[in-house]
């Protein structure tokens, strides 16, 4: 049976240590979560399958980490600073605040149903920050509200200091902050939050053909290199287009209150470069853009062939990494009834996203022989540099195996005491519970092959 309320996920990351309420011994703070032991290593899997496949297996996309606080220029001709912003309404008998477009029902209090509301107002998303001795406080900075922004300001540097030309693409991954009017749903919409993001710049007459490949690139990523099922994701094409936008599509995933958004793939023309740049007059810009009195760099590109220059287009995908990480923990999550009354709850995780990769487990405890031969397994299969390997010397088997099931570890491996004599362990399966003999020599090789299963 998968989970069936993300409540069912939240009590599993607290018991287990992957995510905690922020602030937690204070009262907490609305939308800020704090990622615990195996929270971070799930983190950094999902992080790692995602970078794997945008940069390791390509020859045309870089990577990049740029700071979060940034010049406010940047979000002046990013349109941010003006209009980042969403329709904020108040209820007047209860004073909830909401978004209007994600009300239930945009005449009606979420929390009260009272009809008394005011009028929507435009409110501001972007963290302000006062940076430096002499601001009095004063807003003089954001914290960024998207990392798209400052790998756009960054095209020249990667450009000039690469051997690229078009189509090529930068990605980052990293925090993102964004005053959200009502956090909500967990990790799914918090005030800090990572993205992976990438932005693929092209010619424009070939933007259509990359848009379209990108959103099936992205797609078959969620399938195949997280093993989230097909059918619990769907793409849903943006009803209304932002104005930069010539297309924009979601990609879904089935939550338990239904499909939601968790990454969105955009054609935004060239609006970016054609925001940040010097001299837009000299480029046949397409979309409207804020006339840039400022920008000292041409963010343009020749064409070696052809000796045109031009504002390329940009394909973003724009994928949020904790609410990936949230589909994952929702699809791998099973409550698994074993008979006679008993059942547990395994987190059936593809094995690269373990935050523990293996268990060696003493079957005693502290008795020196078996710890010995258990610690040389871990020393040798910490070796092969694949993550987090645990030893467990507490002498319950059975607590765990609940433990590690409940964590997604993809197997436990036993010392006995004829492991002793015959040079051999037992390994057990979390998604089947299999068991099976192994030679110790041999369990580097088993590993490996588990894990990249
Ligand atoms: P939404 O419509 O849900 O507010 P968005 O369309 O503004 O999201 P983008 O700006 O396209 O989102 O950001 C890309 C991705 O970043 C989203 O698909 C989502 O996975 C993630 N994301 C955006 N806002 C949040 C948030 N407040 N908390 C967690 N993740 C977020």
């Amino acid at each position: 049976m998968p989970a069936k309320t993300i409540n069912d996920i939240v009590a599993l990351c607290k018991r287990r240590g992957f995510i905690f309420t922020g602030s937690e011994i204070y009262g907490g703070l609305g939308g800020a979560y704090d990622y615990g032991p195996y929270g971070v290593e799930l983190m950094k899997n999902i992080r790692n399958a995602w970078w794997n496949a945008m940069v390791y297996s390509r020859d045309d996309i870089e990577g990049l980490d740029a700071a979060l606080i940034s010049n406010r220029l940047l979000w002046k001709y990013s349109g941010h600073e003006a209009g980042f912003s969403d329709p904020l309404v108040e209820c007047k008998k209860c004073g909830t605040r909401m978004r209007q477009d994600k009300m239930k029902d945009s005449k009606k209090c979420d929390a009260c149903g009272s009809a008394d509301l005011m009028e929507p107002r435009a409110y501001q998303l972007m963290m302000g920050l006062s940076i430096g001795a002499t601001t009095d406080g004063a807003t003089n900075a954001y914290l960024r509200p998207e990392t798209a922004t400052t790998t756009y300001t960054n095209f020249k540097n990667v450009l000039d200091s690469t051997p690229h030309k078009l189509p090529f693409g930068i990605v980052q991954i990293g925090k993102a902050f964004r005053n959200e009017i009502s956090p909500r749903g967990f990790v799914f919409r918090m005030r800090e939050f990572e993205q992976a993001e990438l932005q693929y710049f092209v010619k424009p007459e070939e933007d259509e053909k990359y848009f379209d490949e990108w959103k099936n690139t992205r797609m078959a990523w969620w399938i195949e290199q997280l093993g989230i099922p097909a059918d619990k994701l769907r793409f849903t094409p943006h009803e209304k287009l932002a104005h930069y936008a010539k297309a924009a599509i979601d990609i879904e995933y089935e939550f338990p209150d239904g499909f939601d958004e968790v990454e969105g793939i955009h054609n935004r023309q060239d609006f970016d470069l054609g925001s940040h740049t010097k001299s837009q007059k000299e480029f046949k810009i397409n979309a409207t853009v804020l006339e840039n009195t400022d920008s000292i760099t041409k963010l343009s590109f020749s064409d070696p062939q052809t000796g045109e220059n031009f504002i390329p287009y940009v394909i973003e995908t724009a994928m949020g990494v904790n609410r990936c990480m949230l589909a994952i923990m929702h699809n791998a999550y099973t409550d698994e009834d074993l008979g006679d009354e008993k059942s547990r709850i395994v987190l059936k995780l593809k094995p690269n996203l373990s935050p523990v990769k293996a268990a060696v487990i003493p079957l005693a405890r502290n008795v020196p022989e078996l710890l010995k031969t258990a610690d040389k397994i871990v020393g040798d299969l910490r070796k092969l540099g694949i993550g987090r390997i645990e030893l467990e010397n507490s002498g319950n088997i059975g607590k765990n195996y609940r433990r590690h099931d409940e964590i997604g570890t993809p197997v436990c491996i036993t010392v006995d005491h004829q492991s002793l004599e015959d040079k051999m362990v037992t390994l057990r399966h979390r998604d089947s519970m299999e068991q099976e003999r192994v030679a110790i020599k041999d369990i580097q090789k088993k590993l490996l092959e588990i894990i990249n299963k």
